[in-house]
């Protein structure tokens, strides 16, 4: 069949879960029998997230193919149980990139090269790769920002544009605003949607389907007045109320008809009917009470949550499966640098230093993971965590007093991390870490290969240094061992302390591939393990025995 294409745009406010939303109307599709794929337009102008701080834009997702992608595909792909490639996140700066070199090499024979066709163009022309690349029958398209931005423009354009290439069959618009509440007379208030609609359709785009977005009920009135002031039908103004669970929005998005209606608008019959069970099982469990766990979660941008995100929620799934409840207490790895700090970590049933780049910080990640040693507190380390790991393992068992990762001091006289051969002339700092998905053979008897259950595994990357071979066999002969390595045998990717009830780093990031149904199972041995410390034994856990 033709690829559809399904484009979400928001209004009125950025923030409001238009990603998520699209996530959850991909898996409606997907439940009805459909291959579907998710792409994201960034309006700004790097090239990708990868030279951004957290702080500027959250967590940077990796994919497969080594992509630095903006953080709602990390949602695509735990919503829809989908693994995406890299024309799934495109950017101004990827699109200007492209039209400007091939001016430089002459394609366009004397031509002036302007927004309208060729950037259009060439948006256009990505958003097709993503049915070409992924054989999916629906894309769904997310514009990020909200109607109304300058740089996201050009991308309104070409999506319009798509409705006459593609046809009307072939393509619907998802409009997703926000419904003010007035406290002082109880109201929710329609006029931004209306304004953010009309602000639509004066670029040209007329939404069939408006989703409201409100922390508070929304009775049948407002919505038939915002049909009546945006022109669509009243079933079309899809209600759609915060949900104290982030993974219940599929469910209570399929109870508003929203998928049928966007399969009749493409001249699309399900092809199958949903089958909800394991979801309703799992917001089930998620509701029903259960022994609490403590973990902390020792990083240098804790202030801002996004910046984890794939961690959490890799956390939350294990948890969910492991029948505990998560409390997940965010530590600044600044606050640890005092003796007074650790005071924090008391009473925690399990540690985790999740990744990070620079030195702020960096010896607070290394008195948590020497608490956790000293004190057999479970620890997981990715990549970073990983590396404070062995940095503390060699300063505090082997006596190397400044060992370090040469990325904090290139003078250390123990490096025990340090730049990859292949690191050492890249001066460009986009794009050129060790990306995407390498191979790890685990070596059995091990913690990982128990965790795991298999001999060889896939996992994404995202970093630029990695254990310093030169030390591998005093680490070892010490305590430290090495039970991941690449094929070649050349790259440590997972080490675990000997003696200790579950300390364990890995230099990929596992939290990536993770999902609500199918955590991830290095996440589930280190819960278990706090499980075990704090001496409660969830409902989950006890299957699992
Ligand atoms: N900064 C470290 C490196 O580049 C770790 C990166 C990470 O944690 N993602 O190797």
């Amino acid at each position: 069949m033709t690829t559809k294409y399904i484009f979400f745009t928001g209004g009125v406010l950025s923030s409001v879960g238009k990603g998520v939303t699209a996530a959850a109307t991909g898996r409606l599709l997907r439940e009805r029998g459909f291959k579907v794929a998710v792409q994201k337009l960034d309006p700004y102008i790097n090239v990708d997230p990868g030279t951004m701080s957290p702080y500027q834009h959250g967590e940077v997702f990796v994919l497969d193919d080594g992509a630095e992608t903006d953080l709602d595909l990390g949602h695509y792909e735990r919503f829809i149980d989908i693994r995406l490639n890299k024309v799934c996140n495109v950017t101004t700066g990827q699109v200007y990139a492209e039209v400007i070199s091939r001016e430089r090499r002459g394609d366009y024979l004397g031509g002036t090269i302007q927004v309208i066709p060729h950037i259009t163009n060439e948006i256009k022309r990505r958003v097709r790769l993503v049915g070409k690349t992924t054989g999916a029958d629906i894309v769904l398209v997310e514009v990020g920002g909200t109607v109304g931005d300058i740089e996201g423009l050009p991308f309104l354009e070409a999506i319009r544009q798509m409705r006459f290439d593609l046809g009307r069959e072939n393509t619907a618009y998802v409009h997703l605003t926000w419904l003010p509440h007035i406290g002082a007379t109880g109201e929710l208030k329609t006029k931004p949607t209306q304004h953010s609609v009309r602000e639509l359709r004066s670029i040209g785009i007329l939404p069939d389907v408006i989703v409201t977005r409100s922390d508070y009920e929304i009775d049948p009135g407002i919505q038939e007045k915002i049909a009546l002031f945006c022109d669509v039908e009243p079933e079309a103004v899809i209600p759609m109320v915060t949900a104290p669970i982030l993974y219940e929005i599929p469910l209570l998005l399929d109870q508003t008809g929203i998928a049928d209606l966007l399969l009749d608008k493409m001249e699309l019959k399900p092809r199958k009917q949903p089958d909800w069970t394991e979801w309703k099982a799992l917001i089930e469990e998620v509701r029903k009470p259960k022994p609490v766990i403590n973990v902390a979660l020792v990083g240098k941008y804790v202030e801002l949550h996004d910046a984890y995100m794939s961690v959490r929620e890799a956390l939350k799934h294990a948890a969910l499966a492991t029948g505990v409840e998560l409390n997940l207490h965010w530590i600044h790895s600044t606050d640890l640098e005092d003796d007074l700090g650790e005071e924090k970590l008391k009473g925690m049933d399990g540690i985790i230093v999740p990744g990070g780049f620079g030195s702020r910080g960096i010896e607070g990640k290394i008195r948590t993971a020497t608490f956790a040693r000293e004190n057999k507190v479970p620890y997981l380390g990715l990549c970073l965590g990983m590396q404070v790991m062995v940095i503390e393992y060699a300063r505090n068992v082997l006596h190397y007093e400044k060992a370090n990762s040469s990325e904090f001091d290139r003078s250390s006289p123990a490096p025990v991390i340090d730049l990859m051969p292949e690191q050492h002339d890249v001066t460009e700092k986009g794009g050129t870490m060790r990306l995407g998905l390498y191979p790890c053979h685990l070596v059995p008897g091990t913690k990982a290969s128990e965790a795991y259950q298999t001999d060889l595994v896939e996992e994404r990357h995202r970093h630029r240094f990695e254990l310093n071979n030169d030390f591998r066999p005093e680490l070892e002969e010490a305590g430290l061992i090495c039970s991941g390595l690449s094929p070649d045998n050349r790259l440590v990717e997972i080490t675990e302390v000997r003696d200790h009830p579950f300390m364990l780093g890995t230099q990929f990031h596992p939290e990536f591939l993770s999902r609500p149904n199918r955590p991830h199972p290095l996440f589930s041995a280190f819960i278990k393990a706090a499980c075990e410390r704090a001496g409660v034994c969830g409902e989950g856990a006890q299957k699992q025995e």
